[in-house]
């Protein structure tokens, strides 16, 4: 069953062919506007779309498309944002070494800095973040019982690991070398947090209250992890010492 990417209404069928040159794009029952436009577009349009988070090209790449490497999108996420965390870990690690000679400070954001820490580190919040979302938004529909028909657990995984590629936009700073670090990331975390928003409320069929609800948890922990680990690691070592 595919969907209306304008309304979200099921539809059983997008399109008819008549002959293999001629196709027809069948309009959709509840609101009357092409079911899927984006059939007859190049995929650049469809990728233009997801970019400047339209809703109809989220539903078009959700439920309408092909599209089934989620794994791989999951695996370039992981890495990049590892790459970004340590990259960053990298230039502060510089710029202490150059400017303190706080030995205990120094070994212990080294031990962090290791690239496969950062690894773990990236994945634990990763992970906390989508079961924390997928937890928070089971009980709303529990408590609610509003469940929409076509949501499932791997339609959420889908369209929060698509809303959170607006992370890549940190890893194309890397490539120009210019790590994006203070208000250019804070620019970039605020647009993966549409990104996600628009995602949610595509699977979810949720307005701007019911996303902020089932997100708001995951986005709290994932920072939480962020922020905390990073400071644990460099506790250790005062703790052992004193
Ligand atoms: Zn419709």
């Amino acid at each position: 069953m595919y969907i209306c990417i304008n309304c979200g209404a099921e539809c059983k069928e997008l399109f008819r062919r008549y002959c293999p040159s001629v196709l027809k794009i069948l309009r959709c029952e509840k609101c009357g506007l092409l079911a899927d436009k984006y059939i007859e577009y190049d995929p650049v349009i469809v990728f233009v779309d997801l970019i400047l988070i339209e809703k109809p090209a989220y539903r078009h790449l959700l439920y309408n498309s092909n599209f089934k490497s989620y794994w791989k999108l999951v695996i370039i996420l992981w890495l990049a944002e590892s790459f970004r965390a340590w990259f960053s870990c990298e230039i502060s690690k510089t710029e202490l070494s150059a400017s303190q000679t706080d030995l205990i400070y120094n070994n212990a954001l080294q031990d962090y800095c290791n690239f496969y820490s950062v690894l773990l580190h990236t994945a634990f919040a990763f992970a906390a973040f989508i079961c924390t979302v997928i937890l928070v938004t089971e009980l709303k529909w529990f408590i609610i019982g509003e469940k929409p028909y076509k949501y499932s657990v791997r339609d959420l995984s889908c369209a929060l690991i698509v809303g959170g590629c607006g992370k890549l936009l940190g890893f194309l700073g890397i490539v120009w070398r210019h790590i994006a670090s203070g208000p250019y990331y804070l620019l970039i975390q605020g647009y993966t947090v549409l990104c996600l928003f628009t995602a949610y409320s595509v699977v979810c069929k949720s307005g701007k209250g019911g996303s902020l609800i089932g997100l708001i948890a995951g986005f709290l922990l994932y920072s939480y992890i962020c922020t905390s680990i990073p400071k644990l690691h460099l506790n250790i070592p005062n703790i052992t010492l004193t």
